[in-house]
């Protein structure tokens, strides 16, 4: 039977496959291949080759797995933006021209505006883009939500313009993300994708349902170029990170800004699934099972020594099957320099990390203790009735939130070993997990 395995969607060839006998598939080593199936037989897959589009036997051996993107802060989603140069910069970076070689810069003439510069037949062509009504146009003609999807329409459409755009001209210092995320396997074929409903509403715009190759997935749509690139930071953290209790990234698509796409976690965010449910449904087992969980992803981030920042029981989401997974990598650093501390969720914060801008796995682990109170209280927010400016305060002074309801007193004495003033009291997320798991073999009978 072919079985799909959403683990294993892409691959990249490890060595250079010329001459394929019949039924197998002609690749060259670097090459992205995705799985179709993998119930063909021992030792292979049947694959499709995402350039040709062609399909056919491959070997297990010859393929290996996607390798994590590197953070690299200058790769970028828009590399052929110069920012604010001038007609004659643009021109000079331009030559020798190139058919279809282009740019874009901001107006100065017009600020606000941009142009898109190509070059064509031995000279350089400056197109105004005009910025009206909140959307951008060259010819009254055709609009644009943002220039990610002016310079999509053009690289595909000549439209009124001189030619096609067929080569960014790279400003120098940045890397095309779209290349680097293509080479590692990382971008996917909006033309495999089927959007369904939305499923929920995020910051930045809603997150759908959607199918791609098969597998079900959301998907996020980012469609203002200045936070899509804030985005791909996210997403490149997401590359390096697979964990049964993470959300998986399963990749990203370039159209119509960024569409980041992740396994569908049907079951919703952690604190929906337990309010819609409540205590007569859900029992103090299942939600140490859910404590487990997110411990366990987090205990993951902490051996990579990655700080979470906004652990909160929202931004844990519940698989079909009932597996909690941690998501919303947003924040999620190496560096623990709170660089915008107005965006600290100040119910969730370590009372240091609010103060000294010093946030650690053991930060976490204060938001974990919240995150455990917010699970066995089935989704109340934390503090209930009081301000932020309150919480701070009292928290600071050595206040902390009494157990929930009917809360098994070992789990509350967890959250407040989570609360611990001094960081270093509180434990690591490795000594939470043995401590839970000593907890739910008391609670399951037979285990
Ligand atoms: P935000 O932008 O506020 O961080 P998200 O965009 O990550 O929030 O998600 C908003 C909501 O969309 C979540 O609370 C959840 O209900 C839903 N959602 C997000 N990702 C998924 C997913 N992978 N599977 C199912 N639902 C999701």
């Amino acid at each position: 039977m072919a079985m799909k395995s959403w683990a294993s969607s892409t691959r990249v060839a490890k060595r250079d496959h010329s001459k394929p006998k019949a039924g197998e598939l002609a690749y060259r080593k670097g090459d992205i291949l995705t799985i179709v199936e993998t119930g063909t037989g021992k030792g292979h897959y049947m694959a499709r080759h995402n350039t040709t589009g062609e399909e056919g036997l491959i070997s297990t051996t010859n393929v290996r797995e996607r390798e994590a993107i590197c953070v690299d802060p200058s790769l970028s989603l828009m590399p052929w933006f110069h920012g604010k140069i001038s007609g004659p910069e643009a021109v000079s970076k331009l030559l020798p021209v190139e058919d279809g070689l282009f740019l874009v810069r901001e107006s100065i003439r017009h600020p606000g505006d941009y142009v898109l510069c190509v070059s064509y037949s031995s000279q350089v062509i400056h197109y105004r883009v005009i910025y009206k009504d909140s959307k951008l146009t060259i010819d009254n003609t055709q609009y644009f939500y943002n220039l990610l999807d002016m310079i999509e329409f053009y690289s595909k459409h000549k439209g009124a313009i001189v030619t096609k755009l067929l080569k960014p001209k790279e400003k120098e210092g940045t890397k095309s993300a779209e290349l680097e995320l293509s080479k590692t396997g990382w971008l996917l074929d909006i033309r495999e994708l089927t959007l369904g409903g939305s499923i929920g509403e995020g910051e930045f715009g809603a997150v759908y349902a959607g199918d791609y190759m098969g597998q079900k997935v959301a998907v996020k749509n980012i469609k203002c170029d200045v936070t899509a690139q804030a985005f791909l930071e996210e997403t490149t953290v997401m590359t390096k990170l697979q964990h049964k209790n993470l959300v998986r990234l399963l990749g990203v698509i370039l159209h119509n800004g960024l569409h980041i796409v992740t396994e569908l976690m049907a079951k919703g965010n952690l604190v929906n699934f337990l309010r819609t449910r409540g205590r007569y449904v859900i029992s103090t087992d299942q939600l140490l099972r859910f404590a487990l969980d997110v411990c366990e992803g987090m205990e993951y981030l902490e051996s990579k020594r990655l700080v979470h920042r906004d652990l909160a029981a929202r931004n844990i989401l519940v698989s079909n099957e009932g597996v909690a997974k941690v998501s919303d990598f947003g924040l999620t650093k190496l560096d623990c320099k709170a660089s915008d501390k107005a965006k600290l969720p100040v119910k969730w914060t370590a009372p240091e990390a609010l103060k000294k801008e010093k946030l650690s796995t053991r930060s976490d682990v204060w938001s974990y203790g919240v995150l455990l109170w917010e699970t066995f209280s089935y989704g109340r927010q934390p503090y209930p009735k009081m301000s932020l400016k309150e919480v701070k305060e009292l928290v600071e002074q050595g206040y902390r939130m009494e157990a929930p309801e009917e809360c098994p007193p070992s789990v509350y004495a967890l959250m407040r070993c989570c609360w611990e003033a001094e960081p270093r009291k509180r434990p690591s997320f490795q000594k939470l997990q043995e401590k839970l798991e000593r907890e739910l073999t008391k609670h399951s009978p037979g285990c």
